[in-house]
């Protein structure tokens, strides 16, 4: 696969974008491993220049390979110096990133800009980000790897009496102490609460009969996994083992769907009607899944109104779910790579449902 530069610049041809102002530190993490909080990329088709302050010129110097590196530090303004690399590079018309750019920024760089016209770039990082390399691939099946772990070490932990936030700190330390960062703040809630897809962990304790779920995540090397279970604590009832088998067969159906060529709206809408065979898709109010990569909620969309079409290289989560107020909620969440024919599944916690503590 091409370098991300050489994506970028086919997909500016494409769009009529001769010169690009990137500013997303997402989408500048993507095209130059720079991890740092402020940095912009000036990128035409002959040349490219990487700008920071004197805050990060020493990590940008380590980190950046490839691109001609200039800072600038107080008292100079940053958009000013911006404005006049553009322009010794001989831009005139630069494309700021319009989805990611706030209106006042917008009248800044305006502002202290006056030898470019700046114009409005449509998003063209999106679905390259989409379609991840090997190496991309590979460090996300790491942050899986250590997800799965912390779900096995929570599942030795979890008996009643034990509170949502005594298990979320342990949770977070686990992730931490595997070297890993954590992808977001895990959701971890249980009895009636489960019924909030994406509550908080709170000081209510575990009781008997109670579906817990556990929705978090490892970041390693600024990619994230994503993985989501439900157990039920000391008893299952039948209500139970209906709920979530019906869970565990729409989950597997999608799983089992998804291959390139197909599109997610597709996916979504046959996890939809194998829940609604227990008359369940009534409680299942978001969208199937998501695109999954240097931000948890990537680019890409699996819900009914998506255009999104899965293609190789792709990573997805595959996350249907059942709330039932006042009753509780059943969520579970894997997360797989689009390959040639199918998908390969990157995370590998138990499926079954799990009656804890085991006996
Ligand atoms: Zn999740
Ligand atoms: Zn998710």
């Amino acid at each position: 696969m091409n370098p991300p530069l050489d994506r970028l610049r086919d997909a500016m041809a494409q769009k009529g974008v001769d010169g690009l102002l990137v500013s997303d530190p997402t989408n500048i993490a993507w095209l130059t491993g720079f991890t740092g909080t402020f940095a912009r990329v000036i990128v035409t088709q002959s040349d490219t220049l990487f700008v920071t302050d004197s805050r990060y010129t020493i990590q940008a110097e380590e980190q950046v390979s490839g691109f001609p590196l200039e800072s600038f530090a107080s008292p100079v303004n940053g958009d000013t110096f911006v404005g006049e690399q553009a322009r010794k590079m001989g831009v005139s018309q630069l494309g700021f990133e319009a989805a990611t750019t706030t209106y006042a920024a917008y009248e800044n760089m305006a502002a202290k800009m006056s030898h470019v016209t700046l114009t409005p770039a449509p998003d063209l990082f999106g679905q390259l980000r989409m379609i991840k390399t090997p190496e991309e691939v590979a460090t996300i099946r790491k942050a899986c790897a250590i997800a799965d772990a912390c779900f096995g070490h929570l599942t030795r932990l979890i008996r009643p009496g034990l509170t949502e936030y005594d298990l979320q700190i342990e949770l977070e330390f686990y992730l931490r102490r595997a070297g890993a960062g954590i992808a977001f703040e895990p959701i971890v809630v249980s009895g009636e609460r489960s019924a909030r897809p994406h509550g908080k962990a709170s000081d209510k304790p575990l009781e008997t009969g109670d579906f817990l779920t556990m929705d978090f995540g490892a970041n390693v090397d600024g990619y994230n996994s994503d993985l989501t279970r439900t157990v039920v604590v000391g008893e299952a009832t039948d209500r139970h083992r209906e709920i979530y088998g019906q869970v565990l067969l729409a989950e597997m159906a999608a799983i089992d769907f998804m291959k390139p060529g197909v599109k997610a709206s597709e996916v979504d809408a046959l996890a939809r009607r194998i829940l609604d065979e227990k008359g369940l898709a009534q409680y299942f109010g978001h969208g199937l899944g998501h695109g999954l990569g240097r931000v948890v909620h990537d680019t890409g969309r699996m819900n009914a109104t998506s255009e999104d079409v899965l293609a190789p290289g792709q990573i997805w989560t595959v996350e249907p779910g059942v709330y039932i107020p006042g009753f509780g909620g059943v969520r579970i969440e894997d997360d797989v790579v689009v390959t040639e024919t199918g998908v390969d599944i990157l995370t590998a916690s138990p499926k079954e449902l799990l009656v804890l503590p085991a006996r």
